[in-house]
């Protein structure tokens, strides 16, 4: 997606305006491992490096990906849903249709997460997702709104920690992303999350050898875990982490 600058504009005032304000105050720093869309080598090869390092990733899943392939990935089947599920991870909603939320009228964009939750539940019974990811990073106020009204968080792509007060409704997450890597800068927001508390999102889409610009490589995945190990920081799903800090709704 190209951006113009009336969208930059846009996107700069919607990360300033807070939807869904909480104060965050974590005992102990916490961090969430992330991954969107999902690409099946998320949890293929993902899956095992998380389960070395004992934790646990949301995957937030759009229903058009199930069973695709496209742009040379392969996207995660309807059985990876249920094996992530019980391995105890995560789905998060990624809308269905992998929509520009804010280029879509708000009756859209709500049938368009009905159809997601519709999706999940052919496939996982009685579950609802708690948590979304929007589509691209793309927010305005108005989806922030719609979307932070049926689910307790909602993840954006502005990098940085969740501390003080937080908006739930575009929570900050660093790329793991083989574009834009470093070592130095994982190592710098970990050692900030342990300094400083609050909690450490990461998101990444596929992970191989030979990833997407938008995935990691497994020495990237292995790398940011590692690295929380060694500050003491548990990587849980956002929905876990959600509930270990303490909040309290603002009013
Ligand atoms: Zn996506």
């Amino acid at each position: 997606m190209s951006w113009t600058l009336a969208d930059r504009v846009a996107a700069a005032v919607t990360r300033r305006l807070t939807i869904k304000p909480a104060p965050v105050r974590f005992e102990h720093p916490v961090a969430s491992v992330t991954f969107d869309d999902f690409p099946r080598s998320a949890w293929s090869v993902g899956g095992p490096i998380l389960a070395r390092w004992g934790a646990r990733a949301t995957y937030y899943a759009s229903g058009r990906f199930c069973g695709i392939s496209e742009d040379g990935l392969d996207y995660y089947e309807r059985d990876d849903l249920l094996a992530v599920a019980a391995a105890g991870h995560e789905i998060g909603c990624h809308s269905f249709g992998h929509l520009h939320g804010t280029k879509t009228a708000s009756d859209a964009f709500l049938a368009d997460l009905d159809a997601n939750d519709a999706f999940f539940r052919d496939i996982l019974g009685d579950f609802r997702p708690a948590s979304f990811a929007f589509p691209y990073g793309e927010a305005s106020p108005r989806t922030k709104a719609l979307a932070s009204r049926r689910y307790a968080t909602c993840r954006g792509i502005y990098p940085g920690v969740n501390r003080g007060w937080t908006d739930l409704a575009q929570l900050k997450a660093a790329p793991l992303e083989a574009r834009s890597w470093s070592a130095a800068t994982v190592e710098a927001l970990v050692a900030e999350t342990a300094a400083g508390g609050g909690w450490l999102i990461f998101f990444s889409h596929d992970v191989s050898d030979d990833p997407s610009p938008y995935g990691c490589t497994p020495v990237m995945l292995e790398h940011a875990l590692a690295t929380l190990a060694a500050a003491g920081i548990a990587a849980l799903p956002v929905k876990h982490a959600l509930a270990a800090g303490t909040f309290r709704e603002a009013a």
